[in-house]
């Protein structure tokens, strides 16, 4: 069976499936190769399940804080099983609204694996794409004009560290997991390690942090670093930081056992289970990339601005092309691929323009340039900060730890960078990303009417702060 297509997309996760629907707008015949299930890492295995337990714990934890608003409750109890059936029934409900996408989009959805076989007579430019169905029927052949590559990325390892199915695992695994441990020792103090440590903490287990480098979070503003150690101490978290892993000296035996090099001393540490979340790495493996002249780099396919790979038909797009590996960009970068390829004219994606976050409790939120990256870059700097101790909402919601700090150009004003710890920030960012993008300076962020009393104030005080204007602080 062979089916000729305007574009196939390999791979339906965020930016495979978004991508197929810009397509299937634009007029183009789509049909979409998923090996897994359509939403991807981020609604099967990422950005939703996660979100779905740490709000459980967030809950958790607010219940046995009841009594400071005045309620008081008998000690909550933790119905692990349930956490795990809300978390299940929400990505159920999404993975079914991704399913009618597909339908209104009248985009074909073949579940199998896709592999490029390379240019042919039949097409000449995208090349065949093989896909061994998961039905064991026969495989079919599609024949596109393009295609677009959106296979994302799997949780990396170090060396030694092997999952297995009782002590170490991924953040694959640890979703999944149906009884929590008593401690754990996580490895990898980044994004993903932060939001696991913040949530298990919530959820009363013991947690150790065992990060490389010099800091947490270290993609962060330092002070934004700085403030998250503390309040993750403050939860009861250990955090140890220039750590560096022994694999080799990792012993199971009812629970962990590891060593970690420190100041030119081996410290040991113990817990019930280990995540190791250390990265992940583009999905590139048996796609058929050998087929072609597309070029990789430190493993993840090598694009231009409108994602097209040495070969001009085929792009590619998400995680596999390695850079800010999350859900938002991928879907972005899926939009102005199919655009360009319809012959639309889209604007390139600034990465300075993308907001990232992290929803830890309380959760972090940036966009732009770190006060570091900006002096060197070369810029004059002035910053303000506004701490959410002075807002009155924050107050009213019991959630003062954290702040708001702008980063801005001396010598024109402009907006380089906002960075944000504390309640809500990750739905907040959104209007420093779209400040960004205006190019406005703090002064206009400022004089946007803040409504009172909302979170939101902290903004415009850390924007009137830039120039030592703030009225509350
Ligand atoms: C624990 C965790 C939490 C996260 N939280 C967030 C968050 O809060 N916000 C955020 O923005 N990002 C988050 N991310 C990152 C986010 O999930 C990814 O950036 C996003 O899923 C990337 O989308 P993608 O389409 O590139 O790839 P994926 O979502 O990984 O989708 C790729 C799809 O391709 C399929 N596939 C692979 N190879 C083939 C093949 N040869 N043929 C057919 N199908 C194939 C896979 O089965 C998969 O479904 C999180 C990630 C993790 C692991």
């Amino acid at each position: 069976m062979a089916e000729e297509y305007d574009l196939v997309v390999l791979g339906g996760g965020t930016g495979g499936y978004v991508a197929a629907v810009r397509a299937s707008q634009l007029g183009l015949k789509t049909a979409i190769v998923e090996s897994g299930k359509l939403g991807g890492t981020c609604l099967h295995k990422g950005c939703i399940p996660s979100k779905a337990l740490l709000r459980s714990a967030e809950v958790f934890k607010q219940t046995k804080e009841a009594d400071s608003f005045g309620i008081e409750t008998s000690e909550p109890t933790l119905n692990f099983f349930k956490v795990q059936e809300r978390k299940q029934s929400i990505i159920d409900t999404l993975h079914q609204g991704v399913q009618g996408l597909m339908k209104k989009g009248k985009i074909d959805v073949y579940e199998g694996f896709g592999r490029i076989l390379g240019p042919s007579i039949f097409s000449p430019s995208a090349g065949t794409i093989s896909v061994e169905l998961n039905n064991g029927e026969e495989n079919p052949m599609l024949i596109p004009k393009n295609v677009l590559v959106a296979t994302g990325s799997s949780p990396r390892t170090l060396p030694g560290l092997d999952v297995d199915e009782q002590y170490v695992m991924t953040s694959d695994e640890a979703l999944s997991m149906q009884e929590l441990p008593n401690s754990i020792v996580i490895v990898g103090g980044g994004v993903i390690g932060i939001e696991w440590a913040s949530m298990l903490a919530d959820f009363g287990v013991e947690v150790t942090v065992l990060e490389y480098l010099d800091r947490i979070l270290p993609t962060e503003d330092k002070e934004v670093s700085k403030e998250m150690t503390r309040l993750m101490k403050k939860k009861g978290i250990k955090i140890v930081t220039g750590a560096k892993v022994m694999p080799e000296t990792l012993k199971k035996e009812d629970g962990i056992e590891i060593q970690a090099e420190r100041k030119g001393e081996n410290q040991t540490y113990t817990a019930d289970r280990m995540l190791v979340s250390v990265g992940r790495s583009p999905n590139v493996k048996n796609i058929g990339l050998e087929n072609t002249d597309i070029e990789t780099e430190n493993g993840a396919i090598k694009t231009n601005q409108y994602y097209q790979t040495k070969e001009s038909h085929i792009y590619a797009i998400g995680d596999v092309i390695g850079g800010m590996q999350l859900a938002h960009v991928a879907s972005h970068e899926g939009i102005i691929a199919v655009e360009h390829m319809a012959g639309e004219n889209p604007m390139p994606m600034d990465m300075e323009q993308v907001p990232s976050c992290i929803y830890s409790n309380p959760e972090v939120s940036s966009v732009g340039l770190t006060e570091e990256q900006a002096k060197e870059q070369g810029y004059e700097v002035k910053t303000g900060k506004f701490s959410f101790k002075a807002i009155g909402k924050a107050l009213v919601q019991g959630e003062t730890d954290g702040f708001v700090k702008i980063v801005a150009n001396k010598e024109n004003d402009d907006l380089l960078g906002v960075h944000m710890v504390g309640p809500h920030v990750t739905d907040m960012i959104s209007e420093a990303g779209l400040a960004k993008v205006l190019d406005a300076t703090p002064w206009e962020v400022a004089h946007s009417i803040h409504p009172h009393p909302t979170l939101s104030e902290v903004m415009g005080e850390a924007a009137l702060a830039v120039d030592g204007k703030q009225i509350h602080g």
